[in-house]
């Protein structure tokens, strides 16, 4: 599958500003479009997690719109904002898992959003789900660890299981904020080329923040920079040169593009 011209997020004058007066977004305007995979990459407290979090509303942005599939999740409520949300899955640095919970009841969660919570408490799956769950396994490579607690796998097979967990929501969009920060060399590319994988042969839109830019451009198709706040940088890969990266990574306030 390839990338279309169908906006799955945009940003519209988008500016978060923290209770404490830090300044985390400003004005940012950002499409992605569907299919893309891209990496935001800037220096520690540029700005990259709450752009990330702002996408799926985990805070509220202080001004602008931010849309998903032509759909303002900022001004949306209720049933309308869950109905959202269940269209993008994440995966943190922290993998997020119920580490004493089994793989399988793990990767179950990802359909939270659609089961009323007495169904939830009472693990009422339907099988339909129970199917959704373990193929999510096993694009991940790790249907044989369906029962295994989730504590007893390593960092990188815990990665996979967040990563089977949102692929089991069913969403349009994966938002990984720093999902390697936590991992070796080898088992980062393992990450890396199941959500590359994802997104070629699901069409899932990827959205990552990442430290390395190594991995960001071995990755991403489109490179967005961010500093202090604001886009410096937004471009295809190729057009990300050392000195484009040298100037998101400077400590400079000159625009780069
Ligand atoms: P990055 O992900 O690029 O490291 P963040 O988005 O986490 O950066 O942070 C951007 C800025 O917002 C930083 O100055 C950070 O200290 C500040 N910030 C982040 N979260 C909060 C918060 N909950 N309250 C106040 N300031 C915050």
């Amino acid at each position: 599958m390839s990338e279309s011209n169908h906006p799955v997020i945009e940003f519209d004058h988008v500016s978060k500003i923290y209770p404490n007066g830090v300044v985390g977004l400003k004005d940012i305007d950002l499409t992605i479009n569907q299919g893309e995979f891209v990496v935001v990459v800037g220096l520690s407290g540029a700005g990259k997690s709450t752009l990330m979090r702002a996408i799926n509303r985990l805070h509220d942005i202080s001004e602008g719109d931010v849309r998903i599939d032509g759909i303002s999740i900022t001004k949306a409520k209720g049933k309308k904002l869950l109905n959202i949300r269940r269209k993008i899955g994440m995966i943190f640095q922290s993998f997020n898992l119920v580490n004493r919970s089994s793989v399988l009841k793990n990767v179950l969660t990802g359909r939270v959003g659609y089961y009323p919570t007495w169904k939830m408490v009472l693990g009422l799956f339907s099988a339909e789900d129970k199917q959704r769950a373990y193929d999510a396994l096993r694009t991940v490579e790790l249907e044989d660890k369906v029962y295994t607690r989730a504590d007893q796998l390593s960092g990188g097979q815990q990665q996979r299981v967040a990563i089977a967990r949102a692929l089991t929501q069913t969403p349009t969009i994966i938002l990984a904020d720093e999902p390697i920060a936590s991992l070796d060399p080898q088992t980062t590319k393992r990450v890396m080329d199941d959500l590359r994988r994802i997104n070629q042969e699901m069409g899932i839109t990827v959205v990552a923040n990442l430290h390395s830019v190594e991995v960001a451009q071995a990755y991403a198709t489109r490179i967005i920079g961010i500093r202090a706040g604001q886009k410096v940088f937004d471009g295809p890969v190729t057009e990300a040169t050392d000195e484009i990266i040298a100037s998101i990574y400077s400590g400079n306030e000159q625009e780069v593009s």
